[in-house]
């Protein structure tokens, strides 16, 4: 079989590799000029924005496992989550996981009997409703705990968050190492996208880069032409197709398909100081940023939900953020040289990030609209929010959809 993979982004890479390592010819095809869509590199090896994995993604850990990637994604806090809080400079060390909340010293803050009941109730998924009204009598543990993992995970503000999605990852937190939290050592060129391109390249497969899918021509049911570029490329029967876009392209491309509309900025600033190591990644509470990585290339800041801060210029937003950054670092002790002036700063604004998770659940995208053709994408995966886990997830699920379409006498 033939597959054209549309979409160089995880999910299209994970489908891609598992298609091509099964003996399939596969073409994979993106319209940027670069691979790991909302996962890259840009051109100065900056990551487009911090990407955080936990123990839990297994799917995601499968696919570095695959491409020879694995011991680049280090555990930077393995003794429990620095978080500072700007408020009162409260400095403490939380884990994400309940198995280690036996220990006093590294849970988070306001953790009562009824707070672990509010915490099971949005696990376990029975009722949909904003995360700040389900843990509206536990105002201590949401601020120190479920506020910050809310926003990271949904990219949507705990008001309008749903506890329904939430709980999706609160399930996945209990397991053993499930709520490890690993990063790029040295970002996610080195650390996935080039190795990824390496692994696909030996297993085959031809990447085109630069090359958008203007159209599809279907016929029957069937994907019969694709319109990349200049090039209409006939499909034949017995091939298949997998696209792996973001909801509006996919939505543009396959009349009718419903998908998320509404998505949710991620603002990155990228403070260029060199620093000695180790790697260390610091959570801050009230201000503007929410988290910081440090790394011996740079020091990156997350804002995720960042409708506001994405409109305000870098001048404004650089001084801000290296002011309560200094904090934290004192706070913490982190090594090296915190001068008070911020160093050159650059601004990575990701206005559609992911889909807003607020409360109530977009229609699940079918995984095979069309005979031949699978959709994958993270939003065409129900059970997680929008993450590189859902995307693995999806690139999996179509790469054994079309597989099995294949098998089917006469079905494509
Ligand atoms: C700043 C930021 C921080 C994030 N942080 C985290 C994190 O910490 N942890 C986590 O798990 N997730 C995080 N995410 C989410 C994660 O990046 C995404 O869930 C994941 O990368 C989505 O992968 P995908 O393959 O589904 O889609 P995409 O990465 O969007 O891939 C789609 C690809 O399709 C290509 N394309 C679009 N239109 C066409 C067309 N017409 N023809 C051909 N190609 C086309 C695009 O160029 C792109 O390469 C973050 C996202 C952002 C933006």
């Amino acid at each position: 079989m033939t597959v054209h993979v549309v979409g160089a982004g995880v999910a299209g890479m994970v489908a891609a590799l598992m298609l091509a390592r099964a003996g399939h010819a596969v073409t994979l095809h993106d319209a940027a000029p670069v691979a790991g869509g909302r996962c890259r590199a840009l051109p100065d090896g900056t990551d487009n924005g911090t990407h955080v994995l936990m123990g839990a993604n297994r799917a995601a850990l499968r696919f570095l496992d695959a491409i020879g990637a694995r011991d680049g994604w280090i555990e930077p806090e393995p003794d429990g989550l620095p978080l500072f809080d700007l408020a009162d400079g409260t400095a403490r060390r939380i884990a994400a996981s309940p198995r280690a909340w036996r220990d006093p010293a590294r849970r988070p803050p306001g953790l009562s009997a009824g707070g672990v009941l509010a915490l099971l109730g949005m696990a376990s998924g029975i009722t949909d409703r904003p995360v700040a009204t389900a843990m509206a009598k536990h105002p201590a543990l949401l601020r120190g705990f479920v506020e910050p993992l809310t926003v990271a995970a949904l990219n949507t503000p705990v008001a309008q968050a749903s506890s329904a999605r939430l709980g999706q990852v609160l399930r996945r937190l209990g397991g053993a190492g499930a709520a490890r939290l690993l990063v790029a050592r040295e970002g996610l060129g080195p650390n996935l996208i080039a190795p990824a391109l390496a692994a696909l390249a030996q297993a085959g497969v031809a990447l085109r880069l630069g090359a958008r899918l203007r159209a599809l021509t279907t016929a029957e049911g069937r994907a019969v032409a694709l319109h990349i570029g200049q090039d209409s490329l006939a499909v034949a029967a017995g091939d298949a197709i997998i696209l792996a876009l973001p909801p509006w392209e996919a939505a543009r491309l396959i009349l009718g398909l419903r998908v998320p509309d509404d998505h949710a900025p991620i603002l990155n600033l990228h403070f260029a100081r060199p620093g000695a190591g180790p790697v260390r990644f610091v959570g801050l509470l009230g201000g503007l940023v929410q988290w910081v990585l440090v790394r011996p290339g740079g020091i990156s800041v997350t804002v995720s939900a960042a409708d506001a801060e994405a409109e305000e210029p870098v001048d404004s937003l650089a001084p801000r953020a290296w002011a309560e950054i200094r904090q934290a670092a004192r706070a913490f002790a982190l090594p090296g040289d915190w001068a008070q002036a911020p160093p050159p700063c650059r601004a990575v604004k990701e206005r559609r990030a992911t889909p807003r998770h607020g409360v109530g659940f977009p229609p699940v995208a079918p995984r095979l609209p069309l005979r031949n053709l699978a959709l994958a994408g993270d939003w065409t995966w129900g059970g997680l929010p929008a993450t590189i886990e859902a995307a693995a997830l999806s690139g999996e699920a179509a790469a054994k959809a079309v597989a099995r379409q294949a098998r089917r006498p006469g079905a494509a």
